[in-house]
């Protein structure tokens, strides 16, 4: 068959009209398309700037529904949200996010997480725990664990946070040893309170292994033993303890003390004290070193406190060698309850102004946050941050 060339003059005309029109036809239908979502979009942001914001969110969740692409201004949307403090709407925008069945498993655990953080801010601890155990085995994990381990701390659930910070360890991004010494000690005081000793002495015991350089465990440990009148093992463990962690020597420097009279061994105990003082002066290790009936050795000894040193001195003495370093009100106040003043009737009056004056300087504070407090905290009741308090008084800093 031969070929006409004339069918090539009509047929290729028709072949570039028939093209033109398909391609109208596409370019019709999605611009059909796209004018319904931004009308949503647009209806949205007039409610927004009207300041109607409920209506704004409908609009936007209708928005979202007509694209399936657009969960990203609701991830905007819900963020914006939940930095103005609007906590509520926050909520709405993720739950709906998260109610959708089209939402991609990446797209499905950062609403989660979003959700769970406006309910962290919002203060609703219960359902931000709720929502913080749903993202196991997310990538948010490690940080979900870490806001659920502060949610426990917080609200004193030991058992918890015990669990949790052990997952934390075995995730082994950092290490959490010293934090899970601090909740075994807080669970065995637990214990100690509802008269289970044995159970408390085998937390102890664990949380010395677990954390063998932290002073805490061992502090705790030597009380239990104190208490359950083993006066001679507490001295051995507070006496290991000034080995190992001197620094805070003040916060047990009184139950030393303590163990050492009820297990004879005060001379031994003395003599560790004055060396550990003439290394770092402290208003409570001289007390101690002045319970046991010894007088504080300071580094120039030789030098300054050969005249106090003197056949009349007596322990209550140390105040003053003490203040030849250091101007201390605590200890002043201290040495002065003891004397006799040429016109006694007025001592009471002027003890009572010292000591007003002298009790804030008793005081811990919290480096972290400045909380003070007549009791030692291992974990600040202000910030909640663990060993945050220096073991010396506010008046020592
Ligand atoms: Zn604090």
């Amino acid at each position: 068959m031969d070929f006409d060339p004339s069918w090539l003059l009509i047929g290729l005309p028709i072949a570039f009209v028939l093209g033109w029109v398909a391609s109208r036809f596409d370019l019709r239908q999605l611009r059909m398309e796209n004018r319904q979502a931004p009308k949503a979009y647009f209806r949205g942001l007039n409610f927004l700037l009207n300041e109607q914001q409920d209506q704004a969110i409908d609009a936007f969740i209708e928005a979202v529904q007509n694209d399936p692409d657009t969960q990203e201004l609701h991830f905007a949307l819900g963020n914006l949200f939940r930095r103005r403090g609007e906590y509520q709407r926050a909520v709405r925008v993720h739950e709906h996010l998260l109610g959708r069945g089209d939402l991609s498993r990446a797209d499905r655990d950062r609403a989660q997480h979003a959700l769970a953080q406006d309910f962290l801010r919002a203060g609703l601890l219960d359902r931000a725990e709720a929502a913080l155990q749903k993202l196991e085995g997310t990538r948010y994990e490690n940080e979900a664990r870490l806001s659920l381990l502060a949610i426990y701390e917080r609200s004193r659930e030991w058992t918890q946070a015990a669990s949790v910070a052990q997952k934390l360890d075995e995730s082994e991004q950092a290490s959490y040893s010293t934090r899970r010494a601090h909740h075994l000690c807080e669970q065995a005081a637990e214990q100690v309170a509802a008269g289970d000793l044995n159970a408390a002495a085998r937390m102890l015991e664990e949380a010395v292994a677990l954390a063998p350089q932290a002073p805490r465990p061992a502090i705790d440990t030597a009380n239990l033993q104190l208490r359950n009148g083993d006066s001679a093992a507490a001295y051995n463990t507070l006496a290991a303890l000034a080995e190992q962690a001197p620094l805070a020597l003040p916060l047990y420097a009184a139950a030393l003390q303590q163990a050492a009279v009820a297990s004879h061994r005060a001379g031994e105990a003395l003599a560790l004290l004055q060396r550990r003082y003439a290394e770092s002066p402290s208003i409570d290790v001289l007390e101690a070193v002045i319970a046991l009936g010894g007088m504080p050795i300071s580094p120039e000894a030789e030098s300054a406190d050969a005249g106090i040193a003197a056949p009349t001195a007596t322990p209550r003495d140390g105040y003053i060698t003490h203040l030849a370093h250091q101007p201390s009100l605590v200890a002043a106040s201290r040495w002065l309850a003891g004397e006799t003043f040429a016109r006694e009737q007025f001592h009471p009056q002027v003890q009572r102004a010292l000591d007003q004056a002298s009790r804030p300087l008793m005081r811990y504070r919290c480096a972290a946050c400045g909380f003070e407090a007549h009791q030692y905290f291992w974990h600040c009741p202000g910030c909640q941050a663990w060993d945050s308090y220096p073991p010396r008084r506010v008046e020592e800093l």
